[in-house]
């Protein structure tokens, strides 16, 4: 497990990454010292700071001790997350259940897999279509987001009333802001 992890993290460029676990509060424990008993090429580098958090729906059954500091809900940038999407393949798998009941193990195994590649594939080269569908809908939940008052000033989601909101409603409803302000339909920038 260590070995996968890490390798899939090796040599990554990214200064933030937000690790989704259901026992990530187990997992995490002691991660680092295990981490540098592996081979250096394995190692996560120290510009990379990594947060481990529990899925949404899996959290309420862990120990009151794990609640806040493994909640999505708690977590800068991430609060809205639910951590819950590697769950989603289970509708997908389902549809085959009747085949691989049917099969000896290696064939069960190779077949779960190729479905499972598959499902990634269509993830992964989905992601963009899934953000131009999605992004609309977040920028008005941003722009009606109440203000917290001990919220970081610098997030873009903090800042309310919106002036920018009715006009989410206008012409250019579906665009992103950066590109209505491109447009000169509004001077306003997100969150302000
Ligand atoms: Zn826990």
């Amino acid at each position: 497990m260590d070995y996968l992890f890490l390798l899939s993290l090796a040599r990554t460029t990214l200064f933030l990454i937000t690790i989704s676990y259901d026992i990530a509060c187990e997992y995490s424990r002691n991660i680092w010292s295990r981490m540098y008993k592996m081979p250096s090429w394995l190692h996560i580098p120290d510009s990379t700071k990594i947060r481990f958090r529990v899925p949404k729906f899996h959290l309420p059954a862990h120990v009151a001790k794990c609640w806040a500091p493994f909640s999505f809900n708690f977590t800068k940038w991430v609060g809205r997350t639910d951590g819950e999407g590697v769950e989603r393949n289970w509708s997908w798998l389902n549809r085959i259940t009747r085949c691989v009941s049917m099969m000896g193990p290696g064939g069960r195994w190779d077949t779960l897999d190729d479905f499972c590649n598959y499902h990634n594939w269509r993830k992964t080269t989905g992601a963009g279509t899934s953000v131009v569908l999605h992004l609309p809908t977040a920028l008005i939940d941003i722009a009606r987001r109440p203000i917290a008052p001990e919220a970081d000033p610098g997030h873009p989601g903090m800042h309310h009333p919106s002036p920018c909101l009715p006009r989410l409603h206008g012409k250019h409803a579906n665009r992103a802001p950066w590109d209505r302000e491109r447009l000169g339909e509004t001077g306003c920038r997100v969150g302000e």
